[in-house]
């Protein structure tokens, strides 16, 4: 198929929305994506049609549900190459996952433990380990960022040692986009027999991922930010580590045994999937990703390479303007500033212009403290933008500057 961002933005509905009298321009794609009509016919599609709970009823309507959920489940085991199709546990996205992690290593970590994590993380990443170290005496390490925001690979390989136990980072981080080198790192952290966790949340919509051929040993990912729905991701497991760890949610689905003195738990993938799930959110998920490959992920990737180039070209010729994460690995995302202004005002002034833009700390306050600055202006790209679009940018930034200078 050929890849025409004219046709494929007529996917997007939304897209032909106006915001205060100008035509939507919609750069926050890495705090979430916007969804293609195929995913929200396949949500009305659910509650029109076959709407029931899943893995319960022997009834069709049941039956239905369940079938379409479970082959979500197939459809994300392929697309990210997991051996076993129950390595796939749904969550709520990948905050949920994470804590499903953090939570199951509650026994299997003490004092004496080692846990590493990245300078450059969500919150999301942070503070369910620090959660995790209080209740466990282990101790949290961090891999520390160079002048330009990457990771110091050097000092990693200082901080890794027998006593770690896990690592945790993120594939891409969202506040710059910087793509860390995590074929290296999970490579030197099982040298150590530690274990590692990928927060694929910022890298699943820009690239395709082999999760056997990282040899990761978790993974995880939110729909919202691969044109499917909120409130829904994965979290991938190798299948030991799954068996090995302990749900913390317990309920319904989720077991196999239940009586007042004691519970056996389900199988995997069921024993982390406590409760009714978002069922038509899972297999809208499945229809997301269908999409997205339906494009090509190698197309993705060329296209948005150039949309960032253009971008950094664009934003660069703007006096006083200086980007933070400048580097040469990176995708899809631009975090600036302009001398003398505040994020937050450049951020609404644009919105007047109807380009959307995402200001602040991004949820990674860590990084900003480490450019000593209070926030960014955070400009995320997406196969849905066009180069006019940039162009319409960089022209409402300086009528910004110009209005607050
Ligand atoms: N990690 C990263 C790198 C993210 O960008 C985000 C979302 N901004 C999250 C974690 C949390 O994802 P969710 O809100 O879908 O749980």
């Amino acid at each position: 198929m050929k890849f025409d961002v004219k046709n494929i933005r007529e996917d997007f509905p939304i897209l032909k929305k106006q915001i205060n009298g100008k035509q939507l321009i919609y750069f926050d794609n890495a705090a979430t994506s916007q969804t293609p009509t195929c995913v929200i016919n396949s949500i009305s599609d659910y509650y029109n049609n076959y709407n029931s709970n899943i893995h319960r009823g022997v009834h069709s309507l049941s039956e239905e549900a369940t079938e379409a959920y479970e082959k979500a489940r197939g459809k994300i085991q392929i697309h990210f190459n997991a051996k076993h199709k129950e390595e796939i546990i749904f969550t709520s996205g990948t905050t949920h996952s994470i804590n499903i992690v953090s939570n199951g290593f509650l026994n299997l970590i003490g004092e004496g433990d080692e846990i590493i994590v990245s300078g450059l993380e969500h919150h999301s990443n942070i503070v369910p380990w620090q959660m995790m170290c209080k209740k466990t005496n282990s101790k949290l390490k961090v891999i520390p960022l160079d002048k330009n925001g990457e990771l110091d690979l050097k000092e990693f390989k200082n901080l890794v040692s027998k006593k770690t136990k896990l690592v945790f980072l993120n594939h891409v981080s969202n506040a710059l986009g910087i793509i860390n080198p995590i074929e290296e790192i999970i490579q030197i952290s099982h040298s150590y027999n530690a274990l590692v966790l990928i927060d694929g949340a910022q890298s699943a919509a820009h690239f395709k991922i082999d999760l056997q051929k990282l040899n990761v040993d978790f993974f995880t990912a939110s729909a919202h930010k691969l044109c499917g729905p909120t409130g829904v991701g994965f979290l991938y497991g190798k299948k030991e580590l799954l068996e090995k760890i302990e749900p913390f949610m317990g309920g319904g689905e989720m077991i196999s045994d239940v009586t007042f003195e004691k519970t056996t738990y389900a199988e995997i993938p069921h024993k982390f999937e406590a409760g009714t799930p978002n069922i038509s959110g899972v297999i809208a998920f499945g229809v997301a990703l269908d999409y997205m490959n339906s494009l090509g992920f190698e197309n993705i990737r060329q296209y948005e390479d150039k949309l960032l180039k253009y971008a950094t070209e664009k934003l660069k010729e703007i006096d006083g303007l200086i980007i933070y994460g400048d580097v040469k690995n990176k995708t899809s995302v631009i975090s600036f500033n302009i001398s003398g202004t505040h994020s937050y005002d450049i951020g609404s002034i644009l919105d007047k212009y109807g380009v959307a833009v995402r200001t602040g700390q991004h949820c990674a306050q860590p990084i900003m403290d480490h450019f000593d600055i209070p926030g960014t202006v955070r400009v995320s790209l997406s196969f849905i933008n066009t180069f006019e679009e940039i162009d319409i940018l960089q022209e409402a930034i300086i009528k910004a500057k110009s209005m607050l200078s």
